[in-house]
Order: C-alpha cells, then structure tokens, then sequence
C-alpha cells in the first residue's frame, strides 16, 4: 500500500479532490477515522460529509466499507472517485453475475479504498458469505451514510439499517463513522445505539446554510408567483415540490407551454417513467422537476440553483430536508416556501385519518405553521429551530433581511385593531369573518350577527382578506391570538393579547408583515452568496464551459457534476488560467483532473478570449 498516514491528507486533498482547505469539522472527522475512533458526524446537506470518509480511505492502508442506501447516489460517488483517481467500487443489486465476479477479485486483490455496498448485501439473504469475505480482505473501517435512514424519529425510515449493528460482530476492532444531515437530538442518540457506536465522537457543525436564500409567500395567483421565481433562474436547475400528483403533473405540463424544460416525478408513474425523468434532470436534459417528496434523497446534482415549495411541509425538518438540496455545491441558491393556512389544515385531516395525529405531530406542524407566517429573519428563524445559535444581526439571504417584505407601519396599533374585533365578535369566529367585519364588508352573516354595529366594524377598508389573514396568522404565531385545530379555527385571544389591549406598550418591538403579491416592478435584490460567488466572473465564459462539460458528460455517459461542480466552473471563468500549471491552481480540479480534461477546457478558455 502506498501513502503515509495523517501527512499524505493535505496532499491527498490537493491531488484528487483538488482543494487546499478543510471545511469545519472535516479535519477532526477524518482524525477520528484514521484513529480508529467510533464517530457520529452531523453536517448539513453539502456540508462536505463525503470528503470526511473518502479522504481518509484515500491515503489509508485498508477498505473503507461504505454503507449508502441509494444505488443511483452511490454510482455517482463511485464514478467521481474514479474521475479523481481513487480506486473504488460498488456492489449492489444493480450489478450482473459477470461484474460482481470482477469486484469480488478486485477486493482479494485489494485493488480498491473504497467498497459502496447497499445495506441488503450486508444484513439480507446471503449476506454471510459477501461478510466473510469483507472480514478476509483488510477492512480499515466502515462509514454508514444517510445513518438517520436507522431511526424512526428521521424523516426516511428503513428498518434494513437496523440490523447494520452485526457488522460489529463480524467485524471487531473495526471502527464504525456514522454520517448525516439530520439533527435532532432523539434521532442522533437513535443513530448512535442502534448501530452500537462505542464513545463516539460527535461532531455536529452549524446548520445554517449561509448560501441560501429564504423566502416565504402567501399563495395568491400559484402561477405569477413561479413565474416571477423561474424568471430570477433562467436555464438553471430547481425542484418544485407539491403536496399533491394531480398539482405535479398540471404544473409540468404548464411548465413546458411556458418554454421551461419540465419533468415530473411521483410515486403514482412505473418506475421506468420515473427513472427517465430523475435521469433526465441528473444529466441536464431539463432544468426543472415538479414532485412529490418521493423525489429527493439521492438527488446529487449539486448545482440545483431554487426548490420551491408549492405547499408547506408537515415539519421544519422536512423543510430543512427538502430545502437544502439547493445549492450543495456552496453557490448561491434560493428557497422559496408557497403556503397558505389550508395546508396545515390538509395535514391535520390527513395525519388524522392515518392515526399519526400524536401530540408530537401536532408540534411540528405547528412550528411549521410559526415559521411561515412569522415575520425576522429566516436564517436565525431555522439555526434557533436547530438548537444553534445565530449571532449576525443582517442574514443578507433572507426576504426579511433584503427588505421584500413590507411591514406594516404602526404594528402596535394594527394589531390591537384586529384583537379587538376578535374580542367584540365574542371570540366565535374564523379569520374570514374577522377580516370581513374589519375590512366592513356588510354580508349576510354579519349583518344577521349585528356585528356592522361593532366600532370595528369598517376599521381596516383598504386590507385585503388575505393581508388581514396574514396579520391573523403572525399574531397567532407571535402568541397574542388563539386558533383552534379543528375545522372552523375559531380566533381567540391568548393571556398575552388580553395584556396587549388594555396596554399598548407590553409588545414593544411588535413587528407584522405585509404579505406582498408578486409585482414585477419589485426591486431585484441580490444577497450576499450571489454578489460573492460572480464576483469578477465572466458569465459567457462560464456558460460555454458548462456546454463543454454537458458534452464531456454526454460522451462518458456521466452527470455533468462528475466533472466538475459549478463552483469550480465558476473559478475557471473567473481566473481564466492559460496553461495546466494554471488550471491545477484552481479550486475542486485535481491531477487526474487536470491531465484528464485539462486541455479541453482550456482550448474552451482560449476560444473565448479570441
Ligand atoms: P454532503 O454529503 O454533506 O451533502 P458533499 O460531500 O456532497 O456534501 O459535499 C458537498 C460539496 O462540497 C461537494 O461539491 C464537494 O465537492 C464540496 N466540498 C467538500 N469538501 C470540500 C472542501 N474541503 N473544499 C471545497 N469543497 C468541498
Ligand atoms: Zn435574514
């Protein structure tokens, strides 16, 4: 074996992966691998948690077994490592009787770093024989992936994980890293006993994704408001999620009459159809898919630039989940949630009548709820939400911070305007007979209820319903009103808007949105991930290298992200290097890289300048 342990990591970094820096936490990762050191690494979605057992096996003296649950998702790692020169391999279902012989000599041989296996070959029928062999070949360790896929707490469940504890039998004195974006505390000490870990280390980073932008919508006119968002990201990659297939499949059908390249994706197509739109998406032969949360883990293309939520999710979770995979590969990304109070009560019924409407559903979502209407900053909204703390006072990245939202000039005055109507009609109704008896709107029902007499009645003429809703919705989440759960969400007024009434200065710093509608003559704001990461870039160079590659990638049968992210795309078009020592100076293109591909594109550099 070649390579000495711990000094050969820098120049491991530097020649296959092409990058001189660590990003937090990876170096005390990598240190717990290479001594021997039970590990839990807790990263976010493009935090880097490959590099954190890939690096080690790299340089290291034996097989790094990694466990991954997906065959699409390990393909891709596979073929990467190959681009970069690191011998590795996987095996899995996918393979024929032909190749799995070729890899079982490979492994006798000890040709390879890194083994990928689904968590079938190792637990399920016939999984002794494929262990002995792992246990004969030199095993240095072993990193479970996507480890939450072991509890039932996360958000993707598989009960085949629950048995990866054996390999601690047939594997001893093996150390075992488990890997993942999910951070609640139940489904870390979940992960942690189930797999046996022994005085793991913990690494859990910071969730904040300073690159992505937040941004929330009342729905109001579905279309408008994606149009307004696709025209922010011409020709580039996003993921419209719906809540349901029949939504999925008007909208991408609407998508392509508008001249967007769409696919759609949910678990009512046969399988082939669903294969040949993710592969369609993976290889850029469209920009956008429409679907159903079925679509999603295992989903590595990395320069997924917006994810729009046409629907609020049932928890922050799967929000921060689904959100993040904008914009893995570090570039700016925007993430725009489209809600409206009906999804949360869709939720209720449909957790209702599947019997999982427990107290701790309710919680979710409800903080789901919070967070949509809730007007401050959205970065520091979600850290808190994960138990971090968020110190900048200006995210840059979110609609609060960029100013898109107007608020509402003397929130104290609005507000107790509205919990007085609340209080006058007796605490007996919803939010539409608030707004209307506010607003003045003499209907039938209030006349009969005499509630055009009240002295609020008529007090907010120029509100719209659905801007007095969001009012209703802000004040409830800032915990002044009351909503019951059921199906007529009566509006009462909680202890603390009582207070507020009689005194009006118990809320100071009160603070409530206007919920915008979309306008085309809105202001375009750029946040800060965006400024930085064009800075000095030539853009048209930048989109002839992506069509170099999109050709490369259609030649080797790969994603184009298998040969360079668009971060390291966008590093070329900005230095534009002018020879391979040049080109090697350039963050995420390694030597193999470099003599690989290295011509090529620089004969595309050239072209452009002339
Ligand atoms: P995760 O599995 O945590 O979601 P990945 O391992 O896919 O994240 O990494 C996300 C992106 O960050 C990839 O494009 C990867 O190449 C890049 N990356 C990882 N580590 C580094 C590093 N040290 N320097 C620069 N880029 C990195
Ligand atoms: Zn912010």
């Amino acid at each position: 074996m070649t390579g000495s342990l711990g000094t050969g990591l820098e120049e491991a970094l530097a020649r296959y992966w092409g990058y001189t820096t660590f990003r937090p936490l990876q170096r005390d990762a990598i240190d717990a691998v290479l001594t021997n050191c039970d590990s839990l690494v807790v990263l976010p979605t493009g935090g880097g948690k490959s590099l954190c057992f890939q690096a080690p096996a790299s340089i290291g003296s034996g097989l790094a077994v990694v466990v991954s649950p997906l065959i699409s998702l390990m393909k891709d790692q596979v073929d990467t490592l190959v681009g970069n020169g690191v011998a590795a391999a996987l095996y899995n279902s996918s393979l024929t009787a032909e190749e799995k012989r070729e890899i079982v000599a490979g492994l006798r041989a000890g040709q390879y770093r890194l083994l990928y296996v689904s968590p079938e070959r190792l637990v399920g029928e016939g999984s002794d024989a494929f262990l002995s062999l792992l246990a004969a070949c030199g095993v240095a360790f072993v990193a479970v992936d996507e480890a939450h896929c072991i509890s039932q707490w996360g958000h993707d469940f598989r009960p085949e994980y629950r048995q990866l504890a054996r390999l601690r039998d047939v594997l001893p004195g093996i150390s075992i890293h488990a890997y993942t974006a999910t951070a609640t505390a139940r489904v870390r000490d979940d992960i942690s006993s189930q797999l046996g870990l022994r005085n793991p280390r913990v690494l859990v980073g910071a969730f904040d994704r300073p690159n992505l932008v937040y941004r929330v919508l009342p729905r109001s006119m579905l279309k408008g408001q994606l149009l307004e968002v696709l025209s922010r990201h011409r020709n580039e990659a996003g993921i419209i999620y719906c809540t349901s297939r029949r939504e999925v499949d008007a909208l991408a059908v609407w998508l392509n009459s508008q001249g967007t390249r769409a696919v759609a994706y949910h678990a009512g197509l046969d399988e082939a159809d669903r294969r040949a739109n993710q592969d369609a998406f993976l290889s850029e032969r469209v920009d956008v898919v429409v679907a159903t949360v079925a679509f999603g883990m295992g989903i590595d293309r990395s320069n997924v630039r917006f994810v729009v939520h046409v629907g609020a999710p049932r928890s922050i979770e799967h929000y921060q989940q689904e959100s993040g995979r904008a914009g893995r590969d570090g570039l700016e990304a925007e993430c725009l949630l489209i809600y409206s109070s009906a999804d949360f009560m869709k939720w209720r019924v449909m957790l209702e009548t599947n019997g999982e409407l427990t107290d701790a559903a309710q919680t979710l979502l409800r903080q789901m709820e919070q967070y949509a209407a809730s007007v401050g900053c959205r970065h520091q909204q979600l850290s808190e939400y994960f138990g971090d703390r968020y110190s900048k006072a200006d995210c840059g990245a979110c609609d609060y911070c960029l100013g898109e939202l107007e608020t509402a000039l003397d929130a104290t005055t609005l507000a107790r305007q509205i919990l007085s109507c609340v209080a006058r009609v007796g605490q007996r109704f919803g939010a539409v007979h608030v707004a209307s008896v506010l607003r003045g709107h003499a209907s039938e029902q209030i006349a009969a209820r005499g509630h055009d007499k009240l002295s609020t009645f008529g007090l907010l003429p120029d509100a719209s319903v659905a801007e007095l809703r969001g009012y209703i919705q802000q004040l409830t989440a800032l915990g002044l009103l009351r909503v019951t759960d059921d199906a007529y969400g009566v509006i009462g007024l909680t202890a603390k808007g009582m207070v507020l009434l009689k005194d009006e200065s118990s809320c100071p710093g009160l603070s409530l949105a206007r919920q915008r509608l979309p306008r085309k003559d809105l202001p375009r704001t750029r946040s800060r991930a965006e400024t930085e990461s064009w800075q000095d870039v030539d853009r048209g160079l930048f989109e002839r290298l992506r069509a170099v590659r999109l050709e490369m990638a259609r030649q080797r049968g790969v994603p184009p992200y298998v040969i360079f992210h668009d971060a390291t795309l966008r590093e070329m078009a900005r230095l534009r290097p002018d020879s391979l020592d040049a080109l090697r100076s350039v963050k995420g293109i390694g030597a193999r890289k470099a003599d690989d591909l290295g011509e090529t594109f620089l004969a595309a550099i050239r072209a452009h300048a002339s």
